[in-house]
Parts: structure tokens; C-alpha cells; sequence
């Protein structure tokens, strides 16, 4: 199937999916994953109006950036190392995985710098899954608490990533456990108000649970 009825499919899908749990389609933003992709078919993806994109490493995308210029909001998604936070100013306006205070504070200096803000989710290892990266949930108020000193980083919101073993059931409880945690948090932190959740195999449920972004490659990429 080619890109545009990949596309057309996800976007039946997201609403179908809103329609269940009697939310709007508006309230679910797409970041279309271009990691499997090269400059030609990145660009394929800003010509269908896609333009909030996501790359997980910084070798990848600033050839990318660079190229296809700032059509496009680019959202960083995978892990990244403190030695390349001075990357990302410039360049990103997401990150989606903010897991640690060290981070935090290299990125904030970094954007301090640049005169730049980033908006963050904070990466939260929900399902406690040694591999994985993220905070675990008792770690996460008091990481907002440090975390609200930064001056140039925005805490908008909670990230996680469901163990691509689990079934359905296990996948709806961990972000089901976001969700609640979000909602926690929020009565203390206002800004954080959005969700990260759902990829390819699970974005249906993650938006049945109150996913705000879903992040999607794999479902968009021609097969
Ligand atoms: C690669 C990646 C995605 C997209 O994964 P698909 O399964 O291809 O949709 C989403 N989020 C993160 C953090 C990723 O690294």
C-alpha cells in the first residue's frame, strides 16, 4: 500500500478509535516517525500535510532539518545522550523523552544559549520493565518539582512506551496508569497536560485511553 492510503487508513482508524470513547479527532495529534526514511520520502510525508515529524537520532534528522528547512516541527523521540543535547536548538521543538535530571540540565543549558525554548514529555517507565528508559512513577513529582526551575524548558507533558510483547490488556493498563498519573500531576504542575503514547501496533488503545500525540512509522511507511 502507498503512503497516501496508509495515511488515509490511520486517519479512519484514529477516528473510529476517538468515536469509541466519544472524543474529538482534534484533541489527537499525529507526529509522523520518519526514522525508516530518507530525504525523499520524509519530504513525501510534509507534501500530504503531515508536519509535526519525529526522529530518534540526530545524525538522522539534521541532514533532514537542514534539507526540508522548518516546513516541519520536529519532535525528538528516542533516547538521547547528554553529548548531544547541543544538537537538538535550533533544530527541535519536542522531545519526548526526557528520563533523567542530568538531561534537564544540559538541555536547558544548551537552549538557554540559543535563546530557544523545548517543550518536553517526561519519559515515564510505567510498566517497570528493567530495559526501558523513563522515571518510574514515584519518582515523577519530584523530578517536576526540580525540573520547574529550568527557564528554558516547558514541561507539557507524560511520554511512556508499552513492552512490544504485551497484549492488548496490559497495554491498556499501562496507559491507563499515564493517564492517571498525568492527571495527578497536573494538579500541581498546569502545563503538563499532554500525552505521548501509542506507536504503530498500539495507537488505537493509547487514544481510547486519552493519547494526545500518537507517534507512527511503521503504520505510514509504504509496504
Ligand atoms: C520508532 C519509534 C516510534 C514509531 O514506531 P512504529 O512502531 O514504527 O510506529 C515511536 N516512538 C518511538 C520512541 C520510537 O523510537
Amino acid at each position: 500500500m502507498d503512503v497516501v492510503n496508509k495515511l488515509k487508513e490511520v486517519q479512519q482508524r484514529v477516528q473510529r478509535a476517538c468515536a469509541r470513547v466519544n472524543r474529538s479527532t482534534k484533541e489527537v495529534r499525529l507526529i509522523a516517525v520518519t526514522k525508516y526514511l530518507d530525504l525523499e520520502g520524509t519530504r513525501q510525508f510534509l507534501d500530504l500535510g503531515l508536519n509535526h515529524l519525529g526522529e530518534s537520532r540526530t545524525q538522522h534528522a539534521i541532514p533532514k532539518i537542514e534539507y526540508l528547512g522548518s516546513t516541519a516541527s520536529w519532535h525528538f523521540i528516542g533516547s538521547l545522550q547528554k553529548n548531544k543535547a547541543k544538537e537538538l536548538p535550533g533544530r527541535f521543538t519536542y522531545l519526548h523523552s526526557l528520563d533523567r535530571y542530568s538531561l534537564a540540565l544540559e538541555l536547558d543549558k544548551q537552549f538557554k544559549k540559543n535563546k530557544g525554548t523545548l517543550k518536553c514529555f517526561i519519559q515515564v517507565n510505567v510498566s517497570g520493565e528493567e530495559s526501558k528508559h523513563g522515571i518510574f512513577p514515584n519518582e515523577l513529582k519530584e523530578f517536576l518539582n526540580e525540573a520547574s526551575g529550568f527557564t528554558s524548558l516547558k514541561m507539557i507533558g507524560l511520554m511512556t512506551m508499552a513492552p512490544k510483547t504485551a497484549k492488548p490488556k496490559e497495554v491498556r493498563l499501562i496507559f491507563r496508569e499515564l493517564k492517571d498519573l498525568q492527571k495527578e500531576v497536573q494538579l500541581q504542575h498546569h502545563s503538563v497536560s499532554h500525552l505521548s503514547m501509542g506507536m504503530s501496533q498500539d495507537y488505537e488503545i493509547a487514544i481510547e485511553e486519552g493519547a494526545t500525540w500518537i507517534r507512527l512509522g511503521t503504520a505510514l511507511v509504504e509496504s
